[in-house]
């Protein structure tokens, strides 16, 4: 499998990780948004929000559990968390991620 967020899960492309367990992996976007920006993912590879929410619910859930720590550990003030879903969205890796944002002010409605 070609993936590149599964190669990173298994350690085959080098990422700078914030969080590992057996299920879901954190690591810092190489091209952040934000001062902080780090991508949460499932550990098996599932393409979009939508499949890990049927695949791997509990995962789902540990995901936004772990950003919200990490959120806490890093002392953000506020945070946003996006699952990009389909290439009309913005996504262009398809393995889910969250994305946890923090460490400035945020504008609504998001570009
Ligand atoms: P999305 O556009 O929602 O699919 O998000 C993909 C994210 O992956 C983007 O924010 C990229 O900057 C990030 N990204 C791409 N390649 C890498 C990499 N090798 N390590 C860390 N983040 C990456
Ligand atoms: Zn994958």
């Amino acid at each position: 499998m070609s993936c590149l967020f599964c190669k990173i899960a298994s350690g085959e492309i080098p990422a700078k990780l914030l969080f590992e367990n057996e299920r879901v992996i954190a690591f810092e976007d190489i091209n952040p948004q934000a001062p902080t920006h780090i991508l949460l993912i499932p550990k098996t590879h599932f393409a979009n929000v939508g499949e890990l929410a049927v695949g791997e619910s509990d995962t789902l859930s540990e995901i936004f559990l772990t950003a919200d720590k990490l959120a806490s550990q890093l002392g953000l003030a506020g945070y946003r968390t996006i699952f990009n879903s389909g290439a009309e969205a913005g996504q262009t890796v398809f393995h889910a991620h969250l994305h946890l944002l923090g460490g400035r002010a945020f504008t609504w409605p998001p570009g």
